[in-house]
């Protein structure tokens, strides 16, 4: 089952939906970035909520969810965009990818511990013109909460959001989550209806480990309310770096710093912190790159 992401409207109870499964997503970034479960789950969250958002994009927008706090796993961070019309592609990073601490007292993975006090910054860059930017305060650090409280601060739609990572030293067995926002110019009675189906709804976890894919999570959050289908995007872990963007890393290291680590070693080695792929420079490129500052 590849990981999918479905996204409906209800215009009768004036909502939208979205539901995504990102089992393979998470796990590609767990592996790539040797995360401990703990750190799994907190990306894992947040690279499915960027999915989640990330469902109503068109042509190059990006959007970008950074959560920074004073926790031991320091800052976390996921982007989307889209790969073509009908894939997403979507990245994780943690500033200390092995992180961790004792589960919290309702025997779960401690995410709010682990991230801290501080700060969501969701970034949504568009085709043309300046990207939006904005800010909120944590509202517990659990992630999802953190996600809605963005929406309804900075953004004014209600919403519900729930997000499920279930890893283990092993791997991660399943991942995924689901959105719902009132519409725009929608009334009172969508966001009683939204929080209606919030508590009828049974836990995001509960669902994806007892197997339910991208569709049966959007009907379990949907209950009795008539959907119209409108997006089935499938997800894919992607990274959008290049030789040329290290270079400019590198660069900023400045002439002196370049030219004695061309100096120290015949093969210097640069990798993506998004991705962690390999850019190789010899000595020689190390030289010229030094050159193209002075
Ligand atoms: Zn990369």
């Amino acid at each position: 089952m590849p990981d999918l992401i479905v996204s409906a409207s209800a215009p009768q109870a004036g909502i939208a939906i979205a539901a995504a499964i990102t089992t393979d997503l998470v796990a590609e970034i767990r592996s790539r970035h040797d995360l401990s479960p703990l750190v799994t789950a907190a990306v894992g969250r947040l690279t499915t909520g960027a999915a989640l958002l990330g469902v109503a994009l068109k042509g190059s927008e990006r959007i970008t969810l950074q959560m920074s706090g004073d926790g031991p796993v320091g800052s976390i961070a996921a982007d989307a965009w889209l790969l073509e019309p009908d894939v997403l592609g979507a990245r994780g990073y943690a500033a200390n990818p092995h992180a961790d601490l004792p589960l919290n007292a309702k025997g779960k993975f401690d995410v709010a511990g682990v991230i801290g006090a501080g700060s969501l910054q969701v970034t949504k860059s568009h085709d043309v013109g300046q990207p939006y930017v904005g800010v909120v305060p944590f509202y517990s650090g659990e992630v999802a909460e953190d996600i809605a409280s963005y929406l309804i601060n900075s953004e004014q739609i209600p919403s519900v959001v729930a997000l499920g990572v279930l890893a283990n030293p092993n791997g991660v067995r399943a991942a995924g989550g689901v959105l719902a926002q009132v519409l725009p110019g929608a009334d009172e009675r969508a966001i009683a209806a939204l929080e209606e189906r919030a508590l009828a709804m049974p836990p995001v976890t509960k669902l994806i480990d007892e197997g339910a894919d991208a569709h049966a999570l959007l009907q379990a959050l949907a209950g009795p309310i008539e959907l119209r289908a409108h997006r089935t995007l499938e997800i894919r872990f992607s990274c959008t770096c290049t030789r040329e963007k290290v270079e400019a890393a590198l660069l900023s290291m400045g002439a002196d710093e370049l030219r004695s680590l061309a100096d120290e070693r015949s093969e210097s080695e640069a990798s993506c912190e998004f991705c962690k792929k390999r850019y190789v420079f010899t000595a020689d490129e190390l030289r010229q790159l030094a050159q193209r500052i002075a």
